[in-house]
């Protein structure tokens, strides 16, 4: 997405999307729509809720946040006791209303409608095959593969025409799914992407995050599992072991970045671990300072941790904007250097003259950081000790985040000391790939891929190439390019 689309980006890993499922004895789609709030984060580009009422099936979607798309009026429109919803980031396929989710679809079976977080390695060969066969696409999506190759199985329920046709995808899905009647959630083999079971009384949930029941009052009752189906059908729940697990994959990033630090995620509280992140580097890298300070809201925990852990105190020195966003349309030339000032506002009383540890969750391209640091240096801080709770990112994600290509990420082609004195800061240390995987409960259940380039699941030799390509407006860029890049770049990052 470009910024000039929807406002201003500051980040450059991108939230993939949300998701929710629920049946519940009446106003489904409300409810989904409160699960949808509590996911924006995950995704601003477009939201929408599908609903039945056993007979029918109604759905709404549109570009924008959950609370300019599905307004009270709308909400009206989606009776019944079944409702999925989904909001957008997208990873492919570009933000078009087409692209919106969750697809609806008429076949021989019925309405299906899917919302799908994640992304398929092998959605370009089976797109291919697939035209070639005749099939015609409505959108630009991957997901919409998954759609065509359910509604041509021959199996004769729902769960096997979806068991038939995620066999023949490659890739990281965490899906949630309904016709009339049936409402199932189902993740890939290797678990990527989250996907968690609730209950509201005695009705049963879906969320990519549990802060999604909480606004529901809903209880978590544990993650679906890689490769399993979950059926909920008249109020009764069916587990299936729908899919041959591979080995255990979870995205190391939804603690590092991507959840909210109240959810729960692979069963774990996503505070707990980026904690313990901050801890870490703290024992790692310790430093000569006065205090620390986060980079709101993502480092906010791993701040805390690292406090805890040094004994320093934790400081508001950094102040976010929260309303920044698709309200701020249009920061093209006039602004597009100062969308960092205009999210973030340094707080000069507290940074003056201090020697400031500053905690941040990652570094990309490093042009954000490399901004922020400037802000903070500006306020009057006397030494910046900049300090990284995740490892070196030197590899892009093929498996549902939306990355710059490797040429574009600055550690993979800096070494740390090059990339300090680009941000121009006194001292910086990343959390090293041990101390991270000590963080975790099960280090072996997650994937590291965009810190060692180890992808569980094989990606073509030129994916980093295709990368580049998805990436509408980026030219391909080479080590070189990356170079340049590093000294004075023109993209946000
Ligand atoms: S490559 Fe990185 S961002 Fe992608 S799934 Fe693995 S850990 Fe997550």
């Amino acid at each position: 997405m470009k910024s000039t689309e929807l406002g201003i980006r500051v980040r450059s890993f991108r939230e993939e999307c949300g998701v929710f499922g629920i049946n519940a004895a009446s106003r489904a789609a409300e409810l989904a729509f409160l699960g949808l709030y509590s996911l924006q984060h995950r995704g601003q580009e477009s939201a929408g809720i599908v609903s039945s009422d056993g007979q029918q099936v109604y759905g709404y979607k549109g570009l924008g946040l959950v609370s300019d798309v599905l307004s009270a009026d709308v909400l009206k429109t989606l009776p019944g006791h079944l409702a999925i919803g989904h909001n957008r980031y997208s990873t492919t396929g570009s933000t078009t209303l087409d692209n919106a989710q969750p697809l609806l679809v008429a076949y021989r079976g019925g309405r299906l409608a899917v919302a799908h977080n994640g992304n398929l390695i092998n959605a370009v060969e089976l797109r291919e095959e697939m035209e070639r066969a005749g099939s015609i696409f409505q959108t630009t999506m991957d997901s919409e593969i998954i759609v065509h190759l359910i509604a041509r199985s021959r199996a004769p329920s729902l769960e096997g025409r979806i068991t038939e046709a995620l066999s023949q995808v490659k890739g990281a899905f965490a899906l949630v799914l309904m016709d009339e009647r049936k409402l199932v959630g189902v993740c890939d083999p290797s678990g990527f992407r989250p996907l968690c079971l609730g209950r509201l009384g005695s009705s049963y949930c879906f969320a990519s995050e549990t802060c999604a029941f909480d606004i529901i009052g809903a209880e978590y009752l544990r993650p679906v599992e890689p490769g399993e189906m979950v059926v909920v059908e008249e109020g009764e729940m069916r587990e299936l072991k729908a899919l041959e697990p591979g080995a255990r994959a979870h995205c190391i990033f939804e603690f590092i970045y991507f959840s909210r630090p109240d959810s729960v995620v692979f069963g774990e509280s996503v505070d707990r671990v980026r904690r313990n992140l901050g801890k870490a580097l703290a024992t790692e890298a310790p430093a000569d300072a006065d205090m620390v300070i986060s980079v709101p809201d993502s480092s906010n925990s791993a701040a805390l941790g690292f406090a805890e852990e040094s004994g320093l105190p934790y400081e508001l020195g950094l102040i976010r904007n929260h309303y920044v966003g698709r309200t701020f349309i249009d920061p093209a030339q006039r602004v597009r250097d100062q969308a960092v000032r205009v999210k973030f506002n340094p707080v000069r009383e507290i940074l003056s003259g201090k020697k400031v540890v500053v905690v941040d969750d990652s570094i990309v391209r490093g042009t954000t950081s490399r901004k922020l640091i400037r802000l903070i240096r500006k306020a009057g801080a006397s030494a910046v000790h900049f300090r990284v709770s995740s490892p070196p990112i030197e590899f892009p994600c093929f498996y549902g985040i939306d990355t710059p290509s490797r040429a574009e990420l600055i550690a993979s082609s800096h070494s740390t000391k090059e990339i300090a004195e680009f941000l121009g800061v006194d001292t910086l240390a990343y959390l090293s790939m041990e101390g991270l995987r000590r963080c975790v409960r099960n280090p072996d259940d997650f994937c590291y891929a965009c810190f060692d380039g180890s992808y569980s699941i094989p990606v073509q030799a030129d994916a980093d190439k295709l990368a580049l390509e998805r990436r509408a407006g980026s030219p391909p860029s080479t080590s070189q390019n990356a170079r340049s890049l590093s000294v004075d770049s023109a993209h946000e990052s």
